[in-house]
């Protein structure tokens, strides 16, 4: 028995969108960590009277967290939106120019809006 191809396609969309679901949790627990972390300070008192090298330490600790949570918001919302579309059923239809985008990109991207010769050309 063979498959048709879209079948094999559906398959595959729904395991990107297990694979997807699976990330966007991972990414919503660790920002819920690190918002905790942020709002319930760094847990140590700091003297007041501070070497300002120490400080500027903290500051720049304080600077890497804020990126991190923000690469992980950014990566939850592309999370979310890879999401929406799978619902919507455009998940997989190149933005640019409405074909199908290849399976194996998209199981390797799965955030990819566009199809690799689109990509290349960069074509909005
Ligand atoms: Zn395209």
């Amino acid at each position: 028995m063979t498959e048709t191809s879209s079948a094999t396609r559906e398959r595959d969309l729904a395991e990107i969108r297990a694979q997807v679901e699976g990330e966007r949790d991972r990414l919503s627990r660790e920002l819920t960590r690190l918002r905790g972390d942020a709002s319930g300070g760094t847990g140590k008192e700091a003297p007041f009277h501070e070497h300002p090298t120490e400080h500027a330490g903290e500051m720049e600790e304080h600077e890497r967290l804020l990126a991190i949570r923000e690469n992980l918001e950014q990566m939850n919302a592309q999370c979310q939106e890879a999401l929406g579309r799978l619902d919507r059923g455009e998940y997989g239809i190149c933005r640019s120019c409405g074909k199908e985008i290849d399976i194996e990109r998209l199981k390797a991207l799965p955030y990819a809006t566009r199809c690799i010769p689109c990509k290349e050309a960069r074509r909005d």
